[in-house]
């Protein structure tokens, strides 16, 4: 079976375990992810908007927009890289997801990157970071690289603030900016490392 047919099963596998059913039931529908299924990076959100809920793409409403806009200044695209969130519906009013939400969420979000195996997961926000890297301030870890073993995956986490945090906040957004260029050097150094 490709990746592609793997991540159709895991959309059924979620649809038919009935995770987080209210959220089902208010949502216009779940939202997987979008992207290259080969990316060597995988960005996760939080969990889909207003837009993304009615598109079924991740990251396309304002904060979308910024997070393409820093991308092609870090010299990539869209189509290189994979994204997605903890959350894959929309959560009423765009509120923050709850504790068992995510929890919920979270065997699933980790059978998706044993799927696509990337080198390096970037986290957009504390609520894909904290998983990852419990009881981390983003404050302190952001844009450093923090290696960690998630079930019998190996991953390297860049903790980046929320685009959505930063799109109005001038400090937070040169910040995120700053760390976000820094995300292709840590590609390219664990290539390096890989292939030692
Ligand atoms: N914010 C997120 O965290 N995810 C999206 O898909 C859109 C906005």
């Amino acid at each position: 079976m490709d990746k592609r047919q793997r991540l159709e099963q895991l959309k059924t596998a979620i649809l038919n375990d009935n995770v987080c059913p209210e959220l089902a039931e208010q949502a216009t529908q779940l939202v997987m992810g979008d992207g290259n299924l080969d990316a060597d990076i995988v960005f996760i959100g939080e969990a889909p908007g207003k837009k993304e809920d009615e598109s079924g793409l991740p990251f396309v409403g304002a904060s979308g927009k910024f997070l393409n806009e820093m991308l092609a200044q870090a010299g990539l695209m869209r189509a290189d890289v994979y994204i997605t969130n903890v959350v894959k519906y929309r959560p009423p009013n765009n509120r923050d997801p709850k504790p068992a939400e995510k929890q919920a969420f979270m065997p699933y979000l980790l059978r998706q990157l044993e799927i696509i195996r990337p080198q390096v997961v970037v986290t957009l926000g504390r609520h894909s970071m904290e998983y990852f890297l419990p009881g981390a301030v983003i404050g302190d870890v952001h844009g450093q690289p923090h290696r960690v073993t998630v079930g019998e995956v190996s991953l390297l986490i860049i903790p980046l603030y929320h685009p959505a945090a930063a799109l109005y906040n001038g400090s937070l957004r040169a910040t995120l900016i700053e760390d976000f260029l820094g995300v292709p050097a840590i590609i390219a150094n664990e290539a390096a490392r890989s292939q030692r």
